[in-house]
């Protein structure tokens, strides 16, 4: 607190049950910002427009030292202990006299590393007097995760758990812009079961679930990381090939059609599916990719099932 006490700063920031802070004698003042910043679960560290110089009892535990002067020992400044994440490139923390420059309503968000996990926080400027300011860490690590948990599986399908249909469209939207962009081929594999209300009919809803998981599993282990795959709905799935011609994606549909006939399935034992296969063209919709696909599936259904067609191109 050396700096602070030194200072016959009147603490004027102190919000609603602290108001009674205000021009309290300088020993009090000293004890009442020390209670402060121990207050609350926040990190706080007290800082002039370059230095560390005083923290909170929460900030020598995060980073694992006893003392203000063993946290001064690991870097005097606070823009070494937290590195800024750039958000739309604005970067706040590179002056050397940055904290006189963030606003009061403003917060940037920063990230420390704690046990080798990264920490992100959101840090909120007060300034106390001409000469401090209070910076505040508020730990936001566990709600990124939980929005992040909330994120994917709002775009995974409940029963197989690959992506479903909304988040495929998205990602097909994108890989589209790409594929205009660089002139890279992609390609969409539409494949559905063949006969599965007899699945249902015969063991029954729930083993037909339990057939749809099977079945989205064998194909997951079988593609690329870089493959896209989604329940296009019911017993219907969509593959994206990304940099893919349609040969390739040919050889691709063939090796899953044979890998799921020869599937030893628990239930149903044998099962097949119908494929159809359609390569991107340049400038068309992706509503005209999909119905090429389909019309292709469909023609393998017609034909007899348990087979490939490739969608002729436009
Ligand atoms: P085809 O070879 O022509 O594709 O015949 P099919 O029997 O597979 O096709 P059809 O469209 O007649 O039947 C599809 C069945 O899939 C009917 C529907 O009840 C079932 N189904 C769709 N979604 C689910 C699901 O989530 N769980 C289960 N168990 N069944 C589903
Ligand atoms: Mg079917
Ligand atoms: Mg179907």
């Amino acid at each position: 607190m050396s700096g602070i006490i030194q200072t016959s700063i009147a603490l004027a920031i102190f919000m609603g049950g602290y108001g009674s802070c205000l021009l309290i004698r300088r020993n009090k003042k000293r004890e009442c910002l020390k209670h402060f910043i121990e207050f609350g679960n926040r990190l706080i560290i007290i800082t002039d427009s370059t230095e560390i110089k005083d923290a909170n009892q929460k900030t020598l535990d995060f980073f694992g030292v006893a003392s203000v002067a063993e946290l001064r020992k690991k870097s005097r400044f606070v823009s070494r202990l937290f590195k800024e994440v750039v958000v739309d490139d604005m970067r706040h923390m590179e002056a050397i006299d940055w904290v006189t420059r963030i606003k009061p309503n403003q917060t940037i968000r920063v990230q420390a590393v704690r046990n080798n996990f990264t920490q992100t926080f959101l840090m909120h400027v007060s300034k106390i007097d001409d000469e401090y300011y209070m910076l505040e860490f508020q730990n936001i690590s566990k709600l990124l995760a939980e929005k992040n948990n909330i994120e994917q599986s709002a775009e995974k399908d409940d029963l197989t758990q690959i992506y479903n249909r909304s988040k495929f469209n998205q990602m097909l939207l994108s890989v589209q812009r790409n594929a205009e962009i660089y002139k890279k081929p992609f390609c969409i594999i539409l494949f559905d079961i063949d006969h599965f209300k007899k699945v249902n009919d015969t063991y029954g809803h729930d083993a037909g679930d339990k057939v749809l998981i099977q079945v989205a599993t064998l194909v997951r282990h079988i593609l690329r990381d870089s493959d896209l795959f989604a329940r296009w709905g019911g017993e219907e799935f969509v593959i994206l090939a990304e940099s893919c011609a349609l040969n390739d994606a040919y050889e691709l549909a063939n090796r899953l059609r044979s890998e799921i006939e020869s599937f030893p399935f628990p239930i149903v034992k044998r099962l097949t599916c119908s494929f159809g296969v359609a390569e991107y063209q340049m400038g068309e919709s992706l509503e005209n990719l999909i119905k090429r696909a389909d019309s292709a599936l469909y023609q393998s259904k017609k034909e007899g099932r348990n087979r490939v067609t490739l969608a002729p191109i436009r």
